[in-house]
């Protein structure tokens, strides 16, 4: 076999160039080697929680399905129907593999009693009792029926609410009821989905 590669048009093709001048088809290994990497896991769609841009991602887990194995993200990528990122992620979204397989990612709630130094971890059920306890005694304690002259206004100017950018449209749906239900005024969402 003859070939005309150049040392100077070797060296800009790289290694898969080269190779396939000298003969070699790389071809369909490259295509097994991309295969391998995402074969066999499911696909899960969510959104970045990074910022308020929203970027939709395609989550690859292994071994859902098999006995005896956790399961593990073994790959994230943008999402190519998504129209907001259109299968994209800046840098920070192209890491978000090893955010979610961190051993420092909280994955229980954690709470700091009054006073104390450490935080322990409690279950979600105590938190969830812990937190409705706060906001049924905050709402006792600042609910406003009328104003200074006299009129309906039934708020809660003593709580406020937070979302985050992973907050969908339903979920800021029901966000919103839930706020209106309570009373409360003051409320900020980074979510822009
Ligand atoms: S991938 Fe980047 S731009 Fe997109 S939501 Fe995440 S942090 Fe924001």
């Amino acid at each position: 076999m003859t070939t005309d590669l150049s040392r100077r048009g070797f060296l800009a093709g790289g290694g898969t160039a080269a190779v396939t001048t000298f003969g070699f088809n790389l071809e369909a290994a490259t295509a097994v080697a991309k295969e391998l990497k995402i074969a066999r896991t499911t696909q899960t769609h969510s959104v970045c929680p990074y910022c308020a841009v929203g970027c939709s991602v395609v989550i690859h887990t292994l071994g859902d399905k098999a006995r005896n194995v956790k399961p593990a993200v073994v790959h994230i990528e943008g999402d190519p129907e998504s129209p907001i990122n259109r299968g994209t992620l800046c840098s920070k979204g192209a890491s978000l593999k090893e955010f979610v397989n961190s051993d420092l990612r909280l994955t229980r709630p954690k709470y700091r009693a009054p006073g104390a130094a450490d935080w322990k971890e409690i279950s979600w059920e105590e938190a969830f009792e812990k937190m409705a306890r706060r906001m049924k005694e905050t709402r006792d304690a600042g609910f406003e029926e009328k104003d200074s002259q006299g009129r309906t206004v039934n708020r809660l100017a003593n709580l406020a609410m937070i979302g985050g950018c992973t907050d969908t449209n339903e979920v800021n749906y029901l966000l919103g009821k839930f706020r209106f239900g309570l009373g409360v005024l003051g409320y900020e969402n980074q979510a822009r989905l």
